[in-house]
């Protein structure tokens, strides 16, 4: 019996980007070694682009919008080439889900889920392309006015390395689906899927040029891309350092941008809670794809009368908790490279030292490879608000517990930090599920449940630093377009 797909996928292969529907080197021909996470070993690699190679897929996708057909395709046709990718990706599910894990580490599961959620995204933006439409105003008397829905050109997506399949594909399927042409960088750890998907895309039907690929570094070609004067628009999900570099580069342009840039995102339990149904989401939400999500459920406040109960029921649940490689599909996987290993156990350590408490942690699986970045999961309880752990995203798997006395200190809690994104509210009095819903500051809201990653006809975004711009949904739809108004005059 051979070794299984995930751990064979891609091995020594040298990956191309795609360029105006041809598969490139750099034209340096520098590259990047793809390591897999569970063994810290070198698999693949892919180029390390820089500037005139940025250059050139901006001015693919420039030519592809100017020239057509893309852009001036009836929607319906761009839907469908869409729609068929949908169909391509299923296809291709088991080989996109193991290359994914390996590329990642997460587990096998995940990168299943994560085919799943893709699909999602090029079933529903296949299928929205025709159903977003613009305006007709009353106007003045002899006049008639009309808004259309016009495409802002190209748009450059910068994607981070933690979901490299479904972040590229609510960038891919909102801004095709409105006739913009595309150039992705995906993260330089994470690229592996992003170069299939484009291929696959050209075998949909989309014309060369309109949806690039290119590979290498943060500092290189993201940076060349973001700043580049033929970007249209700008869509990053990643740091909020690098978001505001991004934004910085894009303003000198004057161009739009959608910044996702994470969070530290709270699920309140109140003690009327049907605790027994919250606690694997409470799980869940922070161990899911290693804690590196920008919706991880980072922070749960517990009211104080069911705080020990809580806290018990998750160290316990903690304890069992095993990082191991991705073949072997344990509860989480390794993290991404030993950078951010490093940077998670660092935080663990800095919160130990400001004084916070471990109630549990997590194991690693014996039979995991030396090399692998692993980290075991994390739980600290009644941890101070004001610390570092409490207030900044740690993306890795690490969970603050914080007691709190009511609503009002559950709500100052929760809005306690510089971030915005995702929140939970776990209660069975419906007064206070709206009210709570409401003033929580947070771009989604989960009553008596948890689950950013799906729901992709959910519009997803952040307030304050988590954000700004909608992603998922029609409303992705709105920010990959802009509105023209058009007034006739007949009178
Ligand atoms: P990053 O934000 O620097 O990288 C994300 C993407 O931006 C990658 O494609 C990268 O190549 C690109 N990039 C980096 N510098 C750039 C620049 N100057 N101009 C243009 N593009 C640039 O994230 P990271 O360094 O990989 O991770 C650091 C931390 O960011 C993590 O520990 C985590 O806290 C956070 N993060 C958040 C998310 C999220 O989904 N919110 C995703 C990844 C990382």
């Amino acid at each position: 019996m051979g070794a299984p797909l995930s751990t064979t996928i891609a091995q020594g292969r040298a990956f191309m980007q795609l360029i105006d529907g041809r598969s490139v080197d750099a034209l340096s021909g520098a590259r990047i070694d793809v390591l897999c996470p569970s063994d810290g070993k070198v698999f693949a690699s892919i180029p390390a682009s820089g500037a005139a190679d940025v250059d050139l897929a901006v001015k693919a996708a420039r030519r592809a919008f100017e020239d057509g057909p893309w852009s001036r395709m009836p929607a319906v046709e761009r839907g469908r080439c869409l729609t068929r990718l949908f169909h391509l990706v299923e296809k291709h599910g088991d080989e996109l889900a193991a290359l994914e894990a390996r590329d990642t580490g997460k587990p096998a599961r995940q990168g299943k889920t994560d085919v799943a959620g893709t699909m999602r995204y090029y079933e529903f933006y296949g299928g929205a392309a025709d159903k977003i439409h613009g305006d007709t105003i009353p106007f003045l008397e002899g006049f008639t006015a009309l808004t259309l829905r016009e495409p802002h050109g190209v748009v450059a997506g910068i994607i981070p390395w933690n979901y490299p399949l479904q972040i590229l594909a609510r960038v891919v399927g909102a801004a095709l689906a409105m006739g913009n042409t595309l150039v992705v960088k995906p993260a330089e750890d994470a690229s592996l899927t992003a170069i299939r998907i484009a291929e696959l895309a050209l075998e949909a039907g989309v014309p060369p040029g309109v949806f690039n690929v290119i590979t290498g570094y943060g500092r290189d070609a993201g940076a060349t891309l973001s700043a580049h004067p033929e970007v249209d628009y700008v869509t990053f999900t990643g740091s909020p350092l690098t978001g505001t570099a991004i934004q910085q580069a894009a303003a000198v342009n004057n161009r739009g941008v959608t910044m996702e840039l994470g969070g530290k995102s709270p699920q309140i339990v109140f003690a009327d809670a049907n605790i027994e149904a919250a606690l694997p989401v409470l799980v869940n939400a922070i161990i899911q794809n290693g804690g590196q999500t920008c919706s991880a459920g980072s922070r749960v406040l517990i009211e104080k009368p069911i705080y020990e109960r809580v806290a018990t029921a998750l160290a316990e649940r903690f304890s069992a908790l095993v990082a191991g490689p991705h073949e072997a599909d344990r509860d989480l996987g390794a993290l991404i490279n030993a950078k951010q290993r490093d940077r998670v156990a660092g935080m663990v350590a800095a919160a130990e030292e400001a004084g916070a408490t471990v109630l549990a942690r997590g194991s690693i699986d014996p039979d995991a490879p030396s090399g692998g970045f692993y980290q075991p999961p994390v739980l600290f309880g009644s941890v101070d608000p004001t610390i570092q752990l409490a207030q900044d995203e740690v993306f890795g798997p690490v969970l603050a517990l914080l007691p709190f006395d009511d609503e009002a200190d559950a709500l100052r809690l929760a809005n306690g930090t510089e971030f915005g994104l995702v929140a939970s509210v776990w209660t069975l009095d419906g007064a206070r599920q709206h009210r709570v819903a409401k003033r929580v500051r947070a771009g989604q809201v989960f009553v008596n449940g948890y689950g950013a990653g799906g729901g992709i006809e959910l519009p997803f975004g952040g307030f304050k630093k988590s954000g700004h711009g909608r992603e998922k949904g029609f409303e992705a739809l709105f920010d990959m377009s802009a509105t023209k108004t058009i007034v006739f005059n007949h009178g």
